[in-house]
């Protein structure tokens, strides 16, 4: 079961993409948590993505597309894959179909985490995420069991640069003008069902559960 999660910055999608990784038992890959590590690196590639990511702009086509390429071609991708942030762009998608048809796999379904842009603001600024592990959570909507402090290993929370309230709407003007077009590419396709991610993390995960075990592989 191949999957797409997509969304505006801060809708769930990582949130959610976790829940149904483990639910769907599905290597879970993040294009911003590549990124991220890469930047934590030091390594060439996480330089350049920085300049990007810290003015909330997209990194270029080319340099994504290689590495999804890469991950997708490894063995636990076989028998299928959740993507989460990943195609952004519609030259994306149209490479990400490329590549499927080399691996001889096929997207079974595309979902839309839909949420409205006050709520989106909201969320990002709240956001906080675990230094240690990755774990995502947030000052009001989904606190951790002691503040500042990761439940699953106490690692330490940090806000992450480019979720200030100034590259926020950035990030969403950039959604708007670069990424919602591909709902349209995959409406084409027949692949895609929207999902109100304007509820609660339990709502919004019984939804997406729910339209995943219908999509058959
Ligand atoms: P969000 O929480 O906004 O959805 P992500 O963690 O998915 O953010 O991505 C953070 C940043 O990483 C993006 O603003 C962008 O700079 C870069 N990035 C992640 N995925 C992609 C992609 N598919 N194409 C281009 N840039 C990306
Ligand atoms: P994305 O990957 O789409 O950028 P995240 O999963 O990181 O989004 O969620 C953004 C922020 O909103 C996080 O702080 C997260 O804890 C919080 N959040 C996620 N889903 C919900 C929800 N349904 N209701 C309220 N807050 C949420
Ligand atoms: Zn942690």
């Amino acid at each position: 079961m191949l999957i797409v999660i997509m969304g505006p910055p801060g809708a769930g999608k990582g949130t959610q993409a976790e829940k149904l990784a483990k639910e769907f038992a599905l290597p879970h890959i993040s294009t911003g948590d590549i990124f991220r590590s890469a930047v934590k690196e030091g390594t060439e590639m996480g330089k350049k993505a920085k300049e990007y990511m810290d003015k909330g702009m997209l990194i270029p086509d080319e340099i994504v597309i290689g590495i999804v390429k890469e991950r997708l071609s490894k063995p636990d991708c076989s028998a299928g894959v959740l993507l989460d942030g990943f195609p952004r762009t519609v030259e994306q998608a149209e490479a990400l179909d490329e590549v499927l048809d080399e691996l001889q796999l096929k997207i079974s379904a595309v979902v839309n985490v839909d949420v409205h842009e006050e709520e989106l603001i909201g969320r990002l600024t709240g956001r906080r995420v675990c230094r240690n592990c990755g774990a995502t959570y947030h000052l009001k909507f989904n606190p951790p069991k002691v503040r500042n402090i990761c439940d699953h290993c106490s690692g330490e929370l940090y806000q992450r640069s480019d979720d200030t309230i100034d590259t926020v709407k950035e990030r969403l003007a950039i959604y708007q003008k670069q990424t919602f077009p591909i709902i349209e590419y995959y409406e084409h396709q027949d692949l895609f069902k929207n999902i109100d991610g304007a509820r609660d993390i339990d709502a919004v995960f019984a939804d997406l559960a729910d339209h995943l075990k219908k999509t058959k592989d």
